[in-house]
């Protein structure tokens, strides 16, 4: 160990970063992950597989995501606020509250969620985020935001996620915890299915046998029994953030819709041209059915991700899950 004390504390840095680079960042690590794994007899699927690195990107229909349990669903109808948005305010209130948040709601023998909900109803103005994120902060700081924005040259800075990075990082976090949660439960919550609702689920979200694998495996969405050609419609309004073709998915369209929730149409067989950057109306034609890529017969793959990752889509089908 004497030749240690030659280097410095700068040398020695350097060199544990050199080592932690390899053995997190290129294949020859990953098969060291995947050899240590291996001799300790733990399950080597989840750790990055050697090809991983070589492939541009992992296929759409990955098996390791991990479920988010979400709140009940159980919609509370209102006038003022749209239905979903009322509902998610109910349900899904960053804890505790930003202290602009509580401020503005004031104390009273209600809960903070309803006299929020009384405030929306008053400031909506058809715009939830920009509502939601003056809540949060207030509206001064929200305007700062938006003219630094613009003065860059940003398009059309008055949406949240457009000027969000001009935010101060304790501004943009309170924000975007009751922008965002709001916005992405009431987007689930008013969730389109993408075939018709009487379409059993074939097989559910969560851990099984995987039918070609044969291995214990999550299965990331929900498997709806299609005929062939039958068509796939948007769950929510969004853009087309990634439309194509994998050994794995077959031919598959992703959407990103707000509140940092995203759906992916995996094993169709038409994709009606959709390509990234297009945009997209809830309920609108994407795409045909099919059974292309790793598919054992006719049917939609379809998954459902919170910030990328899964969740369980059925309690979101109208009705509930069948
Ligand atoms: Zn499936």
């Amino acid at each position: 160990m004497r030749w240690l004390f030659r280097f410095g504390f700068v040398d020695l840095f350097v060199v544990v970063v050199a080592v932690v680079a390899v053995w997190s960042r290129t294949p020859v690590g990953a098969l060291g992950q995947w050899g240590v794994a291996w001799v300790r007899g733990h399950d080597t699927s989840t750790t990055p597989s050697l090809l991983a690195f070589f492939r541009s990107e992992a296929p759409v229909a990955e098996w390791a995501d991990q479920p988010i349990a979400l709140p009940d669903t159980a919609i509370d109808v209102g006038d003022g606020l749209p239905e979903p948005y009322r509902s998610a305010v109910r349900h899904g209130l960053p804890d505790p509250l930003p202290a602009a948040t509580l401020a503005l709601v004031g104390e009273g023998t209600d809960t903070p969620a309803d006299r929020l909900i009384a405030w929306l109803d008053e400031h909506w103005e058809g715009d939830p985020e920009g509502a939601l994120e003056r809540a949060a902060i207030g509206d001064e700081l929200r305007q700062r935001a938006i003219e630094r924005a613009s003065a860059t040259g940003v398009e059309d800075p008055e949406r949240f996620a457009n000027h969000r990075r001009f935010l101060s990082q304790q501004a943009e976090r309170d924000a975007a915890a009751l922008v965002d949660g709001v916005m992405g439960l009431s987007v689930v919550l008013d969730l389109r299915w993408p075939v018709d609702d009487d379409v059993r689920i074939s097989s559910p979200f969560g851990y099984r046998i995987h039918p070609v694998l044969k291995t214990k495996k999550l299965h990331n969405g929900v498997d709806l029994p299609v005929p062939i050609g039958t068509p796939l419609h948007a769950a929510q309004s969004g853009e087309v953030i990634k439309a194509g073709e994998d050994s794995v998915s077959g031919k598959f369209v992703i959407l990103q819709h707000a509140g940092g929730i995203s759906t992916a149409y995996c094993h169709m067989s038409e994709l009606f041209g959709k390509s990234a950057g297009d945009r997209v109306s809830k309920g609108e034609t994407i795409g045909k059915s099919g059974n292309t890529g790793r598919s054992t017969g006719p049917h939609l793959h379809f998954i459902l991700r919170l910030d990328g990752e899964a969740i369980d889509p059925a309690p979101y089908r109208r009705g509930g899950p069948r």
